[in-house]
């Protein structure tokens, strides 16, 4: 290689003649190795190019995303200093929707809180074993109240599940799955159910979170989990959805080196299925 023989020259070979043959070997591969580090300084610049373009989109939208709130309280708190403060019509439902958009600014200021910690690699992950169906029981419980809204019912199947421990964060993958069951009630229909579930593989268990909600159409599938993709985003600001629920989730998962699919069906439902590793 080019290496050994520039290694040759340097041990003082140097005063020896090259034959011919070899000099011309020489050239062809320090044109070969020229060729190639030019080839992948092309890509690593192409790369750069990537990574600027994406962080420009991305503090697009961010300060998209933030000013729908923002002018919103601004109109709401205008209107109340001139004069809509002394109306009994509107004051209080002025002042309500005012504190609503508050609330969607904070979600979405914590969740892009929690983004950017995840991508500066400052995720540490807490690694543990813990029993997997004491925790679908805790977050069964948690979304209990926002499921009987909507007449959702939300479930554990089977409702006695085997005992399953896992080796995870496990907050992190609480985390998870809140996102996957509120999703799967904000997206869900009324009268409708959210069933969770856990096969088993070798090494790792898989959690289903499937509903019988509006579905998702095949042509966002691609895109389902990227930073403020939403199919409809009316219905997700309606349901204070922040559009950063489902890239947190693809985030916690790739940091247990695990990953996340979903199969829907317009109309019909949806299921997320991610694993987990097995406690041994
Ligand atoms: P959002 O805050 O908008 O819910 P997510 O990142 O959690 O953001 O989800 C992105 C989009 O994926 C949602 O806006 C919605 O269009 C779609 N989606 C997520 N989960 C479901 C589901 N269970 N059923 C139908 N659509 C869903």
């Amino acid at each position: 290689s080019i290496l050994v023989q520039i290694n040759h020259l340097r041990k003082g070979h140097f005063d020896k003649k090259i034959s011919g043959s070899v000099a011309d070997d020489l050239i062809i591969e320090i044109n070969h190795s020229l060729h190639e580090w030019e080839k992948e300084q092309a890509n690593e610049f192409e790369k750069l190019k990537n990574v600027d373009s994406y962080r420009k989109e991305f503090l697009g939208n961010v300060s998209h995303e933030l000013k729908t709130p923002i002018f919103a309280v601004e109109g709401y708190i205008h209107t109340l200093i001139d004069g809509g403060i002394d109306d009994a019509d509107i004051n209080q439902v002025y002042l309500q929707k005012a504190a609503k958009s508050l609330d969607r600014l904070t979600a979405i200021v914590n969740d892009l809180e929690t983004i950017s910690r995840m991508e500066a690699g400052a995720m540490i992950i807490d690694w543990r074993t813990f029993n997997l169906s004491d925790l679908l029981t805790e977050v069964v419980d948690t979304h209990a109240l926002r499921a009987s809204e909507k007449n959702i019912k939300l479930f554990i199947a089977p409702a006695t599940p085997k005992q399953i421990y896992v080796y995870a964060d496990k907050e992190r993958i609480r985390q998870v799955l809140d996102n996957l069951v509120v999703n799967s009630i904000k997206y869900g229909k009324s009268n409708g159910n959210t069933e969770i579930s856990i096969s088993e593989t070798i090494n790792d268990c898989i959690v289903h979170v499937k509903d019988n909600g509006m579905g998702i159409d095949e042509a966002h599938i691609p895109r389902l989990f990227e930073r403020f993709y939403r199919v409809d985003k009316h219905r997700s600001r309606a349901e204070g959805g922040t559009g950063l629920g489902l890239a947190i989730v693809k985030h916690i998962l790739e940091s247990h080196q695990q990953s996340i699919t979903v199969q829907s069906k317009l109309n019909e439902g949806t299921v997320f299925s991610f694993s987990i590793k097995r406690s041994v």
